[in-house]
């Protein structure tokens, strides 16, 4: 896959508002915050989209969805509540071709998205 903005945050080129970082996964703020909460949780490893993960992915996107929770307690969202999304391709709206979750919170959200 191609080089994208992400993995230059990870290689730390351009700055981002880092709240956690392991030898596996980053997660910033989003840029264009959706929620007074938006963050982006990603692997280091660049994998395009969820739909690119393979079988030996697995316990990458276990820890990666265990960073989430760990994220959500830090920003204290964790008892309010808050939503976790990963846009998938064309239709799914996705923009950087680097798996990424969306971790949204700070305000109810409406559902279905649109
Ligand atoms: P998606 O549309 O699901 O691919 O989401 C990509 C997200 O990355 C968007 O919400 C953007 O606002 C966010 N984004 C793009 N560039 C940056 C950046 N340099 N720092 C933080 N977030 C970014």
């Amino acid at each position: 896959m191609s080089e994208t903005i992400f993995s230059r945050i990870i290689r730390k080129e351009i700055p981002a508002k880092i709240v956690y970082e392991d030898e596996l996964a980053l997660a910033f703020h989003d840029v264009n915050p959706q929620a007074p909460v938006h963050v982006l949780v990603i692997p280091k490893k660049p994998i395009q989209s969820l739909a690119h993960a393979t079988e030996s992915d697995v316990v990458l996107l276990g820890h990666l969805q265990w960073v989430i929770q760990l994220v959500a307690k830090q920003l204290q969202i964790d008892e309010t509540g808050y939503r976790v999304v990963t846009n998938i391709g064309r239709d799914g709206g996705q923009s950087v071709e680097h798996i990424h979750y969306h971790v949204l919170g700070g305000r109810p959200l409406s559902w279905p998205p649109g």
